[in-house]
């Protein structure tokens, strides 16, 4: 079969969601959208798991209680999403030790401070292209790696200002509400899609159609997808994420001009998984203060960020440790059984012996699912600003968004969103000049 449309949207994230809105609110209406999973939503994604709904993608609103108001936050108030403040800073002096005890609040502090310090020079060091000093000095002990760990791969807004933070302010909520943080999307897609009973029931939504090809010319864009069937349309708008743009599950026919293929392999992937573990009942501290805790272990990473449920869902008795790139990919490649072995052995370092065993275990995996291809892109933290105008940049009739489009706010939803708002007033730009062009081209035949 073969459907001609305006606008082909690929992805039905909350990038390509906003897009199409925005599209829609415009009077473009004929626009489809082409969705290779069998929902909308991409990494915003819930799942019930031991009596509770969690997040399995997204978790948090980052951002919130600044100068100017952070549009998922807007969504987030206007929908009452249930959220829940969640304060980071408590996990450092939460950090045990091997042998379950808590490492001294002094000593957490000094270690802390530390990390920090030395993050700052580091990259003012690298700022300045000085090769500070040649012997090795990074962190060594446990409880330096953990806190290089956390600082790195959590906090990095001690070291450097970071868009989020200082336009949206520095607090996070997270999501627990059983309708979803995806709730935010369905009611986007309601405003231009036809909906019945909480369901998108509109033929230009088209779930299953994983897209595996653009053929593109001066005169518009041919899409097929993996079931044969084929699209034309006058543009494109390709929202897949970085790690399915590296991972070429898509061709281009033209291919794609170097310095856009090179962009595209540049930007590194961050892998975060959350780990979820039920237990027949709350064996750890609760409470505000001990929302976050810290394992130190002499292997980076390894089961070092906990959390428990108890504030977002007291009774919950539900654990989730975050594991990051080199140990994602490692527990996804083994039996969640494995992982579940190994969180107890941590478990009981922590809190004893006598502890129960987890009775259920949530292990996502976003590094093997071939339409994410891992988490969100990572830019070093002084964003080359090159290197996302290359990414971003339409080739021809295609154009691209996503939160790795995001200069400000890429790896978050809020950069997805303000990304697809971006993309789509180009488009409408685009189709403008186009237009014009047109007219004057009829003026003169
Ligand atoms: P996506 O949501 O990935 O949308 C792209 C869509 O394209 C997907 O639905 C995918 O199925 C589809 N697709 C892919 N390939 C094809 C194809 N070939 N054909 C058709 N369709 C295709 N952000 C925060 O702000 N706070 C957080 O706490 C947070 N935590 C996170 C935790 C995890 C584990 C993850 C994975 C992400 C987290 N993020 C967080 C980041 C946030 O989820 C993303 O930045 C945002 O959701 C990305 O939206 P997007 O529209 O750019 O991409």
């Amino acid at each position: 079969t073969r459907t001609r449309c305006s606008v082909i949207i690929v992805g039905a994230g909350i990038s390509g969601i906003a897009a199409a809105k925005l599209l829609s609110e415009n009077g473009v209406e004929n626009v489809v959208l082409l969705e290779a999973a069998d929902r909308i939503g991409g990494r915003i994604r819930k799942e019930e798991f031991g009596g509770a709904t969690v997040e399995t993608g997204a978790g948090w609103i980052a951002g919130v209680g600044g100068k100017e108001m952070n549009p998922v936050w807007e969504m987030a108030r206007r929908s009452n999403l249930r959220t829940c403040f969640s304060d980071y800073t408590n996990a450092r002096y939460n950090i045990y030790d091997s042998t379950g005890k808590i490492f001294p609040s002094g000593i957490a502090a000094e270690t802390y401070n530390k990390a920090v310090q030395s993050a700052i020079e580091k990259l003012r060091n690298e700022e300045c292209n000085i090769i500070a000093d040649q012997t090795p000095s990074g962190p060594k002990s446990p409880i330096e790696l953990a806190i290089d760990f956390i600082l790195h791969d959590f906090e990095m807004a001690e070291v450097e200002p970071i868009p989020t933070y200082v336009d949206f302010g520095e607090m996070e909520f997270l999501v627990a509400d059983e309708r979803g943080y995806e709730h935010l999307l369905y009611e986007m897609a309601e405003t231009f899609l036809f909906t019945s009973d909480g369901k998108i029931l509109d033929s230009r939504l088209k779930l299953n159609k994983v897209v595996r090809e653009l053929q593109h010319s001066r005169n518009g864009v041919t899409v097929k997808t993996e079931d044969g069937c084929i699209y034309e349309a006058n543009y494109v708008i390709l929202s897949v994420s970085i790690g399915v743009l590296q991972s070429q599950l898509i061709s281009f026919s033209p291919p794609l001009p170097r310095w856009k293929t090179e962009a595209i392999s540049n930007v590194n992937i961050m892998v975060y998984t959350k780990v979820f573990l039920k237990f027949p009942h709350a064996f750890w501290p609760c409470g505000p203060d001990k929302e976050f805790f810290i394992y130190a272990h002499e292997r980076r990473g390894y089961y070092t960020f906990w959390q428990h449920m108890e504030n977002a869902y007291p009774g919950s008795n539900i654990l989730v440790v975050t594991l990051t790139n080199e140990e994602s990919k490692r527990i996804e490649a083994q039996s969640d059984e494995e992982t579940m072995r190994e969180a107890m052995e941590v478990l009981r370092n922590m809190f004893g012996q006598d502890i129960p065993n987890a009775i259920d275990i949530l292990v996502p995996r976003w590094w093997n699912n071939p339409f994410q291809r891992g988490s969100y892109s990572d830019y070093s933290i002084r964003v080359d600003r090159q290197l996302v105008n290359n990414i971003k940049e339409p080739i021809g009739r295609i154009f691209f968004t996503g939160e790795h489009t995001s200069e400000k706010f890429n790896g978050y939803v809020h950069g997805g969103y303000l990304s697809g708002i971006d993309t789509s007033k180009a488009l409408l730009e685009e189709m403008r000049a186009e237009k014009e062009r047109e007219s004057e081209n009829q003026y003169f035949l």
